[in-house]
């Protein structure tokens, strides 16, 4: 049937469009119940500030670990999550998880230490969110300056006159907007200006080959100084060499995130990391 391969991805053996549903319905089964056995656990990606290099923060991404599937990479199971609507808790938990985490950091030393969450569309159009966010702070703590909401394009997209309505509340709650994977699929300057947003993150489609690539360099140079202009912050996402952190420094991006820093640790690797871990070249 089916078999986890190496690369955190689930591989099909057969083409067979029946295989492939069931194996779906199997999944879906198992992820029906990933939240009570407790298979979720948050890692967490260290961003830093490329002048001083220190770590403003970390990015919270979810990994499942099933028993007989092993890790199950999150490109796989987010979107049947989203699609079963499983999604409403999961993102829920990843968001009370991640502000307590966060707020413990902080109370061991960690100043000015941001969260950031993803959230998906069908999570972000939910009725419910708004006051997600809100009890996911006051549950922890977490002041809501310390929290931000990575919200893909697309996800604005579904229904843009509402979801900017949403934002705004998000923002008077006090909680940061980032713009994920900034640059892919359906970049539109037109209503970014008038985004309620923080933050903005260039795709890591944009970093992967800055340095060999003038075309790419035009684009991320483009992009960081439009982000100034609008009184947004820019964060590089997928920075694996030291050439590519080097350029990105000089052309006045703000923040770094990246192999090249560090992957996504788990929780207590993160600590150790915070503890010993900036960087300043
Ligand atoms: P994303 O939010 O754009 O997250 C960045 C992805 O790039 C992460 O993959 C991260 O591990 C990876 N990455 C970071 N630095 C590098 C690098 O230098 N090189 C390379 N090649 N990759 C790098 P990951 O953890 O597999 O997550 C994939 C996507 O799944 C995320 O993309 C996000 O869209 C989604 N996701 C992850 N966690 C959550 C979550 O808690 N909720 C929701 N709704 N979506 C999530
Ligand atoms: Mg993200
Ligand atoms: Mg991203
Ligand atoms: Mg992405």
């Amino acid at each position: 049937r089916a078999k986890q391969q190496g690369g955190n991805k689930i591989k099909f053996f057969s083409a067979d469009m029946n295989e492939q549903a069931l194996f779906k319905m199997e999944l879906e089964g198992y992820l029906r119940k990933a939240l009570q056995k407790n298979e979720f656990f948050l890692t967490y990606q260290p961003f830093i500030n490329f002048y001083t290099g220190k770590i403003i923060g970390a990015e919270s991404l979810i990994r499942w670990d099933h028993p007989k599937l092993g890790l199950v990479s999150p490109l796989e199971f987010i979107p049947l999550a989203e699609e079963t609507g499983l999604i409403l808790n999961i993102g829920n938990w990843v968001l009370q998880t991640a502000c307590g985490q966060a707020k413990m950091w902080q109370e061991k030393g960690a100043i000015d230490f941001t969260i950031s969450v993803n959230v998906s569309a069908v999570q972000f159009q939910g009725i419910n969110f708004v006051k997600e966010v809100k009890e996911a702070l006051e549950k922890s703590g977490l002041q809501p300056k310390y929290l931000k909401l990575e919200l893909t394009e697309s996800v604005m997209l579904q229904n843009v006159q509402y979801s900017i309505d949403v934002m705004k509340e998000l923002q008077k709650l006090g909680v940061q907007i980032s713009i994920d994977d900034f640059g892919t699929v359906y970049s539109s300057l037109s209503y970014l200006k008038d985004l309620p947003a923080n933050n903005l993150k260039i795709d890591r489609s944009f970093i992967q080959n800055l340095h060999a690539n003038t075309k790419d360099m035009a684009i991320v140079r483009a992009i960081i100084a439009m982000s100034k202009g609008l009184e947004l912050k820019v964060i590089a996402e997928g920075i694996e060499q030291q050439v590519q952190w080097q350029l990105l420094k000089e052309m006045g991006c703000d923040f770094a995130q990246g192999y090249y820093i560090s992957k996504p640790l788990s929780a207590k690797q993160f600590e150790t990391f915070l503890a010993t871990g900036s960087r300043t070249t």
